[in-house]
């Protein structure tokens, strides 16, 4: 999709769903309409004396249903229009998750495999250092994205506070425990996804024994979904990171391949040049491989315009649960919504990380901390409630259920909106 907008491509997903949630056209005009966009330039001292800049951005999509929240990204991919496709998400995910916010998102153009980390850590509060008029703890709440993590969570909580001469940790969420951080962050995205896939094995009788599962991406999010679902006996047959993917059809033991991913950071080498190569016979198969597999259920956790119309036709799952954002093009998910493929999409399905995120933020604020328990029973107290009711209107109307998510979402912003007045309203006479 090198020359499509990304943005342009999310926003289509508003036309069918604002007629069934019966909003008025004016909310749909202001969400194909970020409110604010700011970019900025990062200069940065190198280790070895040189000054390189880096680009940023942040964007704040809406704010009617309260402050704005999203990730920050660092990925030398980043542009522009995928940080606005990545923040309008963000309005409908905290919608279809009933939280108080709106939605933003942040990137800034870098491969942070190439800084040291006193450089990432420069990087990181020279980006806070141009931001710190637009975001705070009631206008825009950062969070971590693809590549960043809680200690640049840290250090940015820490950049904002002393810039702003208070300490301030509600400015931003997925902060280490030991700052602020909420127990329970870590897993939240994956395990938000896992609630969506229990409620799903609830309504189709599964037995997870017989269901196999591929997981592209062994990131956060895919480690944790791949981890609760072989706790409960699903058979994770496939794994990949950006290096490649690997393939064992008995399944794999994924707390592990856990512990090895995170020390050898290569899932490859775990199965190839380890010395568990010679313990568990597996493939290696590339990640194109790996989406087009005949498995029950695919979960795409890695990036954006993974199954476009490229490969549609070679794919096989009857169930893909979007824990990455964007995974599917809109002209992919046309071809699999004739298909009759169940896809469980991004903004119902990885809204467990924002979802905790403002756990984080509440108990920031109110500077009490809630145990493990607290926070997962309340999380799957939403994501079930959430995941019924989306499930509900796909049955009610018909629909595929991406359209039953942003209708889900819209009937929010849209009540939202209309209760400042609308067109309705403003030309009613006196
Ligand atoms: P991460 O950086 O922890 O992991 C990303 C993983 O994807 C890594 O294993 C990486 O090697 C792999 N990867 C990168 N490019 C790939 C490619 N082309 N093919 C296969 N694998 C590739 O990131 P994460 O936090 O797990 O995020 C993954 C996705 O989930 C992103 O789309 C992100 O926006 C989404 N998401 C994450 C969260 C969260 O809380 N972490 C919340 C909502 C959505």
């Amino acid at each position: 999709m090198a020359h499509q907008s990304l943005f342009n491509d999310a926003i289509k997903r508003l036309d069918k769903a604002g007629i069934l949630a019966k909003v008025d056209p004016e909310v749909l005009l202001r969400l194909r309409h970020p409110k604010a966009i700011m970019q900025v330039s990062i200069p940065v001292r190198m280790d070895d004396g040189t000054l390189r800049i880096f680009e940023g951005y942040r964007v704040q999509h809406d704010n009617t249903r309260g402050p704005t929240k999203g990730g920050i990204r660092y990925h030398p991919d980043v542009s522009l229009d995928e940080v606005k496709a990545l923040a309008f998400w963000m309005t409908c995910k905290c919608a279809v998750a009933g939280i108080p916010y709106g939605g933003a998102k942040g990137g800034i153009v870098v491969n942070p495999k190439e800084l040291s980390h006193l450089e990432l850590e420069r990087l990181s509060r020279g980006f806070i250092g141009r931001m710190a008029d637009f975001i705070g703890p009631d206008i825009d709440i950062p969070a971590p994205d693809v590549y960043t993590n809680a200690m640049i969570m840290g250090w940015m909580m820490n950049e904002y506070s002393t810039i702003k001469r208070t300490n301030c940790p509600a400015v931003i969420t997925g902060k280490p425990i030991a700052l602020g951080g909420s127990l329970g962050r870590d897993d939240a995205t994956g395990r938000g996804a896992y609630y969506c896939i229990k409620e799903l094995e609830k309504r189709r009788q599964w037995n997870p024994a017989n269901i196999t599962v591929a997981v592209q991406g062994f990131g956060n999010a895919g480690q944790h979904v791949a981890r609760l679902l072989h706790a409960d006996g699903y058979q994770i047959v496939a794994l990949s990171d950006s290096r490649g993917g690997i393939y064992r059809k008995e399944g794999f033991d994924i707390p592990s391949l856990i512990k090895f991913k995170n020390e050898s950071r290569q899932l490859k080498a775990i199965y190839c040049e380890g010395s568990v190569c010679e313990m568990v016979e597996s493939q290696t198969l590339t990640n194109s491989e790996l989406l087009e597999l005949d498995v029950e259920v695919l979960i795409p956790a890695a990036m954006e315009n993974q199954i476009t119309k490229e490969n549609v036709n070679n794919i096989k799952a009857p169930v893909i649960v979007e824990v990455a954002n964007g995974p599917i093009t809109s002209q992919a998910d046309a071809v699999l919504a004739d298909k009759k493929t169940l896809i469980i999409p991004d903004i119902l399905a990885n809204a467990g990380g924002v979802t905790v995120s403002y756990f984080e933020w509440v108990q920031n604020r109110q500077g009490y901390y809630w145990t493990v328990q607290e926070v997962q029973q309340r999380q799957e107290t939403i994501m079930s409630r959430e995941f019924n009711a989306v499930y509900n209107l796909l049955e009610e109307h018909k629909v595929d259920m991406r359209t039953a998510a942003y209708t889900h979402a819209l009937k929010r912003i849209g009540d939202a909106i209309a209760a400042g007045g609308t067109h309705t309203y403003f030309s009613q006479e006196s």
